[in-house]
């Protein structure tokens, strides 16, 4: 019996240099506990790739989106405004400070956050616009900032994909009051379970760090400002271990070479498929003015039975290919905890014709040729592409 190829992943955590001897530094250290040596390392580096004045590391990039909405004193009777078309978490931190998510359409190109439905949707009960840029495309960050300032509301950014992101006069994760960052194995930078917030209104921080450790002040005591630390306010255990410091500390350090692998992959699937895509009927990302960060790569098949037959055929050749959100809106938490002003067609539509192809920076070109050579075998058959056509 002989082994097929074996199968290419949809993704693959990196493993950057050092990570074992760092931990064995934490272990042997007597201090696993959160806010260590690799804790100010890795906060340093996250300042400066971001440009944000201020990051605290986090379990994950869920807990730094559930401080955000805690931050700005979200609660009952508030309504935050966010695309359908993103990852639970940011809908999770609305409902658990127990304000309402107001679920909005998307730019059927890049899936990023539609200006006008977001202006639509604001009332008066309207406290932020929560925004995401989806695969670090930036969303369009000046005309939110626009109906935000006009509102008198605030932009709270989920930038989960887009760490590093700059150019064309934006710089994500400096967009909102605060910004999440994940680094979670699936991101560009990994500690396991991981995130961070940054924090762009200084007037938060002391609030921030207190929330993040158990609603005490003790990073004031820490510092000796104060001679005892106590209970200041509500917060959670949102403070990682040196563990994971250590390792994030290590990604960091080879971001620059992390970055360049995947946008080397990302450039042969923007390359090698046109001419099949524009046969096919297939839309390929296309971020505008080619600024993204390299965290996936979509296509857009023309119909939902051809995003099935996509995924299958793909699945079939070894090839890890996936769909992407379902739209909160129509999930079964998004129905009973949010609202849904009016129909988020384009949100649905994007969903259910998007795949992404696996993209890891150690992918070999032997690996890309492999998954170019399965999408370019697929031939979108006349039949179905007229009735998409139709549709
Ligand atoms: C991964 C992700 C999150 C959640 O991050 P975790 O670190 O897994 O909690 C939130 N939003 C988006 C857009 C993500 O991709």
């Amino acid at each position: 019996m002989s082994a097929g190829p074996k199968p290419i992943p949809l993704s693959r955590p990196y493993r950057a240099a050092g990570e074992l001897e760092n931990l064995e530094q934490v272990l042997a250290s007597d201090h696993a506990h959160g806010d260590g040596r690799f804790t100010v390392q890795a906060t340093e580096r996250l300042r400066d790739i971001s440009g944000a004045p201020d990051v605290l590391l986090t379990t994950s990039g869920t807990h730094a989106l559930e401080m955000s909405t805690r931050l700005i004193g979200a609660g009952p009777g508030d309504e935050i405004i966010l695309p359908s078309f993103t990852f639970p978490s940011a809908a999770n931190a609305i409902v658990l400070a127990g304000a309402t998510p107001v679920f909005v359409d998307i730019d059927p190109a890049t899936g990023n956050l539609d200006p006008n439905s977001v202006q639509e949707a604001i009332g008066p009960r309207t406290r932020a616009i929560s925004i995401m840029h989806y695969g670090g495309v930036p969303a369009d960050v000046t005309a939110l900032e626009c109906i935000a300032r006009d509102a008198g509301i605030l932009i709270l950014e989920d930038n989960a994909h887009g760490l590093g992101v700059q150019g064309q006069g934006v710089r994500l994760g400096t967009i909102g009051v605060t910004a999440a960052q994940s680094f979670h194995d699936t991101k560009n930078i990994h500690c396991g379970e991981g995130g961070a917030l940054l924090i762009n209104d200084p007037t938060m921080l002391l609030s921030a760090e207190i929330m993040r450790e158990k609603g005490t002040n003790r990073s004031q005591y820490l510092r000796g400002q104060v001679d005892k630390y106590s209970w200041a306010q509500i917060g959670s255990s949102y403070l990682p271990s040196e563990l994971n410091a250590a390792v994030l500390t290590c990604q960091l350090a080879e971001f620059d070479t992390i970055q360049t692998l995947r946008h080397r992959i990302w450039d042969r699937y923007a390359s090698e498929l046109a001419a099949w895509a524009d046969a096919a009927g297939v839309a390929l990302m296309d971020p505008p003015g080619g600024l993204h960060a390299a965290h996936l790569f979509f296509l857009l098949l023309p119909s939902p039975a051809l995003q099935r037959e996509f995924l299958e055929h793909l699945h079939r050749a070894g090839i890890g290919a996936a769909f992407h959100y379902v739209p909160l809106h129509t999930s079964a938490a998004g129905q009973l905890y949010g609202r849904t002003p009016v129909a988020l067609d384009r949100s649905e539509r994007f969903a259910e014709r998007l795949v992404r192809l696996p993209l890891w920076p150690s992918m070999s070109d032997d690996d890309v040729d492999r998954v170019i050579a399965a999408v370019t075998a697929f031939t979108v058959p006349s039949l179905l592409r007229s009735a998409a056509s139709r549709r």
